[in-house]
């Protein structure tokens, strides 16, 4: 019987729990600052979704998706990335309906059958946005300035932008076909899966990452030069803005990104203490999504950030703040009528929003002061027998031993508590 973790997952423990509730506190206000509200969809959707919506020619339909008939006998797969499935519910609930732009985030977690290694896990946490219903190029650069704020935030300081166009409908096939002639007489210096992307997604090639491949690519004629009025104009606006706003960028012609419905401008964001997988996040213009899902025509832009590689990037700057969480208040007692007395005080306390703990394993008045420290309470309160028997307690306060004497009540007890927490 295997009753290990799966492969490429794995179990956050509440220390690292702490960090990731800390970095999704900063995504949800910075989203909020910028106007995004959370969507959450089904972890799992139809597979037809995701070959439509990914693409079909893409590595994470082809190879990487977790996908199983249900007992309906339906195709289902565990979502590889959260686009399809919020365009999908944009469209389902009518949303372009409501207000013709919507922004909306999404955060939780994918599944993709990757081989795992160093910030490449099966199952993955993935932030996001979609901005749906404006194809102005300062939408792209408001996209580009909240991912770049969101990650700041986190604590994430090094990071480069890398940009690029990948064109669209008008002007791709002229450039595919210019790859494609530069390519055919190269063909056997390609690996086996640029060879067979050559037949089924060309623009794939550009961001192999094989040596040989690169290579290859040296002298390869890049996009800018191919693309249409509307694409290159579009394209000089955005780098115009970002150029006014200070946001710095590198121009990347090789970055086409791993998925199929990308137009116009897609951009990375990468971090810069990462080594072999250092993209923390990518993004870009979507403009046919909405119609290919049956919808109207309707332009949108988006991105996609791992919090999981996000976190670990923040560990090798050496930024991870560790939060130490502190009791308020550890109840220690020394038989079993003073626990009973314990434990009604531990819940009373715990009523008025004091954190409060006590012991359940009947152990010695040493081993839960030693318990107290390590769970780091400020005060402790000591229920001796006699004490009890004069309806008194002991309140001890950690930090320097010092010892009183109070009355047996819950609000004299808050009082004393109050007092000293706040030192
Ligand atoms: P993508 O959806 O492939 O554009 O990926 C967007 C971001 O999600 C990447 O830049 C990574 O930070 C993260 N990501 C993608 N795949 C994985 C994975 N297998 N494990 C961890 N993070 C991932």
């Amino acid at each position: 019987m295997e009753t290990r973790r799966i492969k490429g997952t794995k179990d956050i423990l509440p220390e690292e729990t702490e960090i990731f509730l800390a970095a999704e506190k900063e995504l949800r206000e910075t989203m909020s600052k910028y106007g995004y509200r959370e969507i959450r969809t089904p972890v799992f959707e139809y597979t037809e979704l995701f070959i439509k919506g990914t693409g079909e020619t893409t590595d994470i339909v082809n190879k990487e998706m977790y996908t199983f008939e249900d007992r309906g006998g339906r195709s289902i797969s565990l979502r590889p990335e959260g686009t399809p499935s919020v365009i999908r519910a944009y469209l389902e609930n009518n949303l372009y309906k409501k207000r013709n732009f919507q922004k909306l985030f999404y955060y939780g977690r994918m599944f993709r059958y990757e081989k795992p290694q160093a910030g490449r896990f099966r199952e993955f946490r993935q932030f996001g946005i979609e901005s749906v219903g404006s194809s102005s190029p300062q939408v792209d650069v408001e996209t580009i300035i909240l991912g770049l704020e969101v990650l700041s935030n986190i604590g994430l300081k090094r990071v480069e932008l890398q940009l690029n166009s990948v064109g669209c409908e008008n002007c791709r096939p002229s450039y595919k076909e210019s790859l494609r002639n530069f390519l055919e007489p190269k063909l056997n210096n390609l690996c086996d899966d640029c060879r067979r992307r050559f037949e089924t997604n060309i623009l794939r090639i550009l961001d192999c990452k094989k040596t040989n491949c690169r290579k290859v690519l040296k002298n390869a004629p890049t996009y800018i030069q191919y693309l249409c009025n509307e694409c290159k104009n579009h394209f000089s606006e955005v780098q115009y803005l970002l150029q006014k706003t200070n946001v710095n960028f590198t121009l990347n012609p090789y970055l086409v990104r791993g998925l199929d419905y990308y137009t116009k401008t897609v951009y990375e964001f990468i971090s810069q203490v990462l080594g072999a997988q250092d993209a923390v996040g990518g993004g870009g213009r979507y403009d046919k999504m909405v119609e290919l899902f049956g919808g109207p025509q309707i332009p949108a832009i988006g991105f996609a950030c791992g919090m999981d590689r996000i976190l670990l990037a923040i560990e090798k700057e050496g930024e991870i703040k560790i939060i130490e969480k502190k009791l308020d208040c550890y109840i220690v007692t020394m038989d079993e009528e003073t626990d009973e007395e314990g434990f009604l005080l531990l819940n009373k306390l715990r009523k008025k929003g004091i954190s409060t703990e006590k012991d359940f394993l009947n152990r010695s008045i040493k081993a839960q002061m030693k318990d107290a420290d390590r769970l780091g309470a400020k005060c402790s309160i000591i229920i001796g027998t006699e004490e009890l028997s004069r309806n008194e307690v002991t309140l001890r306060r950690m930090s320097d031993g010092s010892q009183k004497r109070i009355r047996l009540s819950v609000d004299e007890i808050i009082k004393e508590l109050n007092n000293n927490i706040k030192q």
